[in-house]
């Protein structure tokens, strides 16, 4: 899946939204309660949280 461009992931935890890049290279936290969205994994962004758009 190209995650290239802005991807809005929802928190499992406790179901806040938020946006950021496809092509994240750093670690993306939920800004709620801190857990973990997204990791970097050889260059292109591991999603550990639902995407809920793809801005194209
Ligand atoms: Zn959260």
């Amino acid at each position: 899946m190209e995650t290239s461009n802005f991807i809005k992931l929802k928190c499992k935890r406790c179901n806040n939204a938020q946006i950021t890049y496809g092509r994240a290279t750093l670690w993306v936290k939920c800004k709620k309660c801190n857990k973990l969205l997204l990791r970097p994994q050889g260059g292109k962004a591991k999603l550990k949280a639902f995407v809920k758009n793809v801005f194209k």
